[in-house]
């Protein structure tokens, strides 16, 4: 059984008014649209994922006093846990309840006639997250691999944004579940774009055996 999994296409991931814009997101959303009512590809079930974050996240640059975009050497939320992980500090973005974090008007719309399952992540103020399965260190896991096991969805073509942050994550996640995983390569984009991010992205999914189509 395929799953659709359409990563964080929100309002603040979307150029031109964005506070976390994606070069060129906005012109995935009409495709992201079509797939979805595509009867060739015959999805069991479609899944809406949203990061949503708490005011005071811990991944905004705003609460380090730092400036958008500085490194962070993150620490484990587990106590007594000394491993520790290198980050990006972003400007604030996708706060829980606002226009920001709202789902693109389009897919928005497409909710309000159709049961999507949505699937937030990143509501937990002292970690960060990528992937839509779990936080960054594995710990706190979302619903969305409980979900697809009650559906039995053993495949999963991953859409949305970021290709080289959320997309990525949330593919390895994926295919270490032991999803066979696809990303539609038409209906993402990256924030770094650049030949050499490209090259080594793509080395990575082969890694993964992640399918970019
Ligand atoms: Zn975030």
């Amino acid at each position: 059984m395929k799953a659709l999994l359409i990563i964080d296409v929100q309002n603040d991931f979307l150029p031109p008014n964005g506070t976390l814009a994606v070069p060129h997101g906005d012109e995935i959303v009409h495709p992201i649209l079509e797939l979805i009512h595509d009867e060739k590809q015959d999805w069991h079930r479609v899944v809406m994922t949203r990061d949503w974050h708490p005011k005071n996240h811990i991944s905004f640059a705003k609460r380090h006093n730092q400036e958008p975009y500085s490194k962070i050497t993150y620490k484990s939320p587990k106590p007594g846990d000394k491993t520790t992980q290198e980050g990006v500090l972003w400007p604030v973005h996708c706060i829980q309840n606002t226009r920001g974090s709202q789902l693109a008007d389009p897919l928005l719309k497409e909710t309000y006639k159709n049961h999507y399952k949505i699937v937030d992540k990143g509501f937990l103020s002292d970690r960060e997250y990528y992937s839509a399965f779990h936080d960054i260190w594995n710990f706190h896991k979302t619903e969305l691999h409980e979900y697809l096991q009650k559906h039995h969805i053993t495949e999963v073509y991953i859409v949305g944004l970021a290709l080289d942050y959320c997309v990525k994550e949330t593919a390895i996640s994926a295919a270490k579940l032991g999803y066979k995983t696809t990303i539609l390569k038409d209906y993402t984009k990256p924030v770094n774009s650049d030949d050499e991010s490209m090259m080594k992205l793509k080395e990575e999914f082969n890694s993964y055996n992640i399918k970019l189509d």
